[in-house]
């Protein structure tokens, strides 16, 4: 494990070439695929001749080769034994789920995860499938051993959770995870190779790539790595929530995206570099900065632990300005006068993107639920952009927040 080495992994595994000799893999746009022998329909149709098999490929929403080359890089930054991708994040946690969980079955899910994996746990696959699922803060290893029971099939966290950037100890979880017979799965969306889950002991890793791995706010994608045994059960004919629930990614999306990663290393060094500036010069100015790279942020000795330091404490950090009149004058400046960011949900673009929580991605848990989940009314989130020059940028950030705090 200590050898572990995500961004190496990932470059090696980037093994295809193109259909002639091109330094960048092809793009296989066919939805279907030619069978030689008439005889071999019946084994790629049993299952027994897919594309890991050295048989053919079946039909666009099964195996694509494009996508399948970019799902052997994500699973190679992962330490995965295999990964394939979806349409979007959601499309692969929803598949996850209801892979793991049959009706009836119970979750323990973190209370503090994204909004839209929010409502998929707490109102859609309780409403759907009968999903029984309790909702725990995971930071407390108590609440999390106390709520798994029989038939706990998934325990459910964010590496780095949407907006409060806790931090899961992942060990632990996996541990009591598996000693209740359940599959520990970890959302890695926000620390994409600065923290590997499954090297830690996670057993299934899902991202959206539409963030950080991305990089540029125009796709929307999703991924999955696990066992071999795993991804191969989600493409299943009879019984697989990829092949049947169909969230299938576009061949030419797999090629952007696969483009994007020998650069991934190097923006989340920078987002990690710039947030840390700033949330230490934001802290210096006596404002209410939370950023895992902040000693007295509760996540930070999980992450040093955990961590892969080179890559820092990631992107993202939140200031409350303690009320949303406060965070909305901030974030006008900001976007408005300042010209430092877009005021915008998600995460990971290239340029500065800040939101207030409350008031838009964490908008689908109740007022008692977001108290849980730590998320106040003033808090703003910032993806650190990495435009422009720092000092130039912090000029523009200072500015604002001195203007907003004294005025
Ligand atoms: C955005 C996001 C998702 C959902 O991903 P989509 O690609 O928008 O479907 C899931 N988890 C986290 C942590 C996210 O930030």
């Amino acid at each position: 494990m200590q050898d572990f080495d995500p961004v190496d992994n990932m470059v090696r595994q980037r093994r295809e070439f193109g259909e002639h000799g091109g330094v960048n893999m092809s793009i296989e746009a066919s939805t279907t695929f030619t069978v030689m022998q008439a005889e071999k329909m019946p084994d790629i149709f049993q299952g027994r001749a897919g594309p890991d098999q050295g048989g053919c490929y079946l039909y666009g929403r099964h195996f694509n080769p494009t996508v399948y080359a970019l799902g052997h890089q994500l699973a190679a930054m992962e330490g995965a034994e295999a990964g394939y991708c979806a349409a979007s994040g959601l499309g692969a946690i929803s598949a996850v789920a209801m892979q793991l969980c049959a009706a009836g079955d119970h979750a323990v899910v973190s209370d503090t995860i994204y909004g839209g994996s929010f409502a998929l746990f707490n109102e859609f696959l309780p409403r759907r499938m009968g999903l029984q699922v309790d909702f725990v803060d995971t930071t407390d290893l108590a609440q999390v051993e106390a709520a798994c029971r029989r038939g706990t099939r998934m325990l459910y966290v964010e590496s780095m959770a949407n907006p409060t950037l806790q931090v899961a100890d992942i060990p632990a979880l996996a541990e009591i995870a598996h000693r209740h017979g359940a599959q520990l799965v970890v959302d890695n969306t926000f620390t994409p190779l600065m923290l590997a889950p499954i090297a830690h002991g996670a057993d299934i890793v899902v991202h959206s790539l539409t963030k950080f791995i991305n990089g540029a706010s125009d796709i929307v994608a999703g991924a999955i790595c696990g066992s071999t045994a795993f991804v191969s059960s989600l493409m299943d004919l009879h019984d697989g929530a990829l092949m049947l629930l169909g969230p299938t990614m576009d061949p030419h999306q797999a090629s952007q995206i696969s483009l994007r990663l020998p650069h991934l290393a190097l923006r989340m060094t920078e987002h990690s570099r710039r947030a840390a500036l700033f949330a230490q010069r934001l802290r210096d100015c006596g404002a209410a900065v939370g950023y895992p790279g902040l000693t007295d942020h509760p996540g930070h000795a999980t992450l040093t632990r955990l961590g892969r330091p080179e890559f820092g404490y990631g992107g993202l950090f939140t200031i409350d300005m303690g009320s949303t009149e406060a965070a909305f004058a901030l974030l006008d400046n900001l976007q408005n006068t300042e010209h430092f960011g877009y005021m915008a949900v998600s995460l990971g673009y290239f340029d500065t993107l800040m939101s207030c929580s409350a008031a838009s991605t964490s908008s689908e848990l109740s007022a008692e639920a977001m108290l849980a989940a730590g998320i106040t009314p003033g808090l703003v989130r910032m993806s650190v952009g990495i435009t422009g020059t720092p000092e130039q940028r912090w000029e523009q950030l200072a500015r604002a927040y001195n203007k907003v705090s004294t005025g």
